[in-house]
C-alpha cells in the first residue's frame, strides 16, 4: 500500500475539538506532529483512500486504526460503523482521538456522526447539529447520510436480518464481485449466504422445494420480496417496516444466495441448480441481474422459474 503523498496535502492543518477526547480535522493535520502533541492525540483513526505515512503509524505510545474508503456515495461506509465506534470509545477512555480523512468534511464526519449517535442515542440531525458547531465545513455524502439512517433505523447496531441491511449487503457484495475483477465473494459479505434448507431443523420454514425430486431448496427468509414493477432499493426503509400491507410481486421467485449455490460465490453469472437432482432451477447473475415478469429489475438476481418449483407455505 502506498502511504499518503505529503506533497498533494490540503495546505491548512485544521481540526475541531468536538467533544472532550474527540477532535476532529483533515490529514495536514493527522502528519503534523506538533499539532497531535499540542492536542496529546493518543489514537488516530485514519478513513482515506490511503493510508498515514510510516514516520506517523511509527510513533510510540500512539493507537492507530485505518479504514480504506473513497469520498464516493457508493462507497460501503456503514460495515465500518461498529469498528469505529469501538476504536473511538476506548481512545477516549485513555487518550485524545483524532478522526480524519483528506478534508475532514465527509467520511470522518461521517463516523464521528455515528459514534455520537450510539454514545448518547441521538438522531443523525442531533449528532450532525452538535458536529457542526464546532466544526462548520462538516457535510458527509449523500451514501453515507443514508447509511446513517439505516443505522438510526436500526438502532445503532448492524442487525444482520434487517431486510434493508440485508439488501444494502447485497448491494455492496454485487459491486465488489463486479469491480476489479473480483472472483470472489467478498468475505466482509459471507454472512449474507443463508443456510441450506435441506439440513435445516425446522421445516416449518421451507419456502419452495424442488418439483423433480422435492428438496427443500428455499427457506421462507431467504426469499428475496420485491414490490409490482419496482426494483427493490437499500436505502428504501420500507423495507425495514412490516412488510404486510406492501403489495409483494408473486410473479417472480428471488432469493439472496444460499450456501447450496456453490458457483454463484465465485462466478459472476449461472444457472442454478437442484443439489440433489441437478434439475435446472433457475438462473443468477450478480451484475446485468435479471427482469421479473412484472418488469421490475432485480440486480443482483438469483431468480428461480416458478415450474421448476413447489410452494410449501
Ligand atoms: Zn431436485
Ligand atoms: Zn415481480
Amino acid at each position: 500500500m502506498v502511504d499518503c503523498e505529503e506533497d498533494s496535502l490540503p495546505d491548512v492543518a485544521d481540526l475541531n475539538k468536538i467533544e472532550e477526547g474527540l477532535y476532529l480535522g483533515n490529514l495536514t493535520a493527522a502528519v503534523d506532529t506538533k499539532i497531535l502533541m499540542k492536542h496529546s492525540i493518543s489514537h488516530i483513526l485514519t478513513v482515506d483512500s490511503k493510508p498515514l505515512p510510516s514516520r506517523i503509524t511509527s510513533l510510540q505510545g500512539m493507537a492507530f486504526l485505518y479504514i480504506q474508503v473513497n469520498d464516493m456515495a457508493n462507497e460501503d461506509l456503514l460495515s465500518h460503523f461498529e469498528e469505529a465506534v469501538k476504536f473511538i470509545r476506548e481512545g477516549q477512555e485513555k487518550g485524545n482521538v483524532l478522526v480524519h480523512c483528506f478534508f475532514g468534511v465527509s467520511r470522518s464526519a461521517t463516523l464521528v456522526t455515528c459514534f455520537l449517535m450510539k454514545k448518547y442515542k441521538i438522531s443523525v440531525d442531533e449528532a450532525l447539529q452538535r458536529i457542526k458547531s464546532r466544526r462548520r465545513c462538516v457535510g458527509p455524502n449523500s451514501g453515507f447520510l443514508a447509511q446513517l439512517l439505516l443505522y438510526q433505523i436500526m438502532g445503532t447496531s448492524l442487525v444482520e436480518n434487517n431486510l434493508q441491511y440485508r439488501l444494502y449487503r447485497l448491494q455492496h457484495a454485487s459491486t465488489s464481485m463486479v469491480k476489479g475483477g473480483k472472483k470472489h465473494l467478498d468475505e466482509k459479505y459471507q454472512n449474507l449466504v443463508l443456510p441450506d434448507p435441506r439440513f435445516s431443523p425446522n421445516s416449518d420454514l421451507v419456502a419452495y422445494k424442488c418439483r423433480i425430486c422435492r428438496s427443500p431448496l428455499i427457506s421462507q427468509d431467504s426469499v428475496l420480496p420485491h414490490c409490482q414493477g419496482e426494483t427493490p432499493s437499500w436505502n428504501d426503509s420500507k423495507w425495514s417496516a412490516k412488510a404486510d400491507k406492501l403489495p409483494i410481486c408473486n410473479k417472480g421467485i428471488f432469493t439472496f444466495p444460499i450456501s447450496w449455490m456453490k458457483d454463484a460465490s465465485s462466478t459472476l453469472q449461472g444457472k442454478l441448480t437442484c443439489p440433489k437432482c441437478q434439475a435446472k432451477v433457475g438462473t443468477y447473475n450478480w451484475c446485468g441481474g435479471c427482469r421479473c415478469p412484472c418488469e421490475a429489475k432485480i440486480i443482483p438476481a438469483f431468480y428461480f422459474i416458478p415450474s421448476k418449483l413447489d410452494k410449501c407455505i
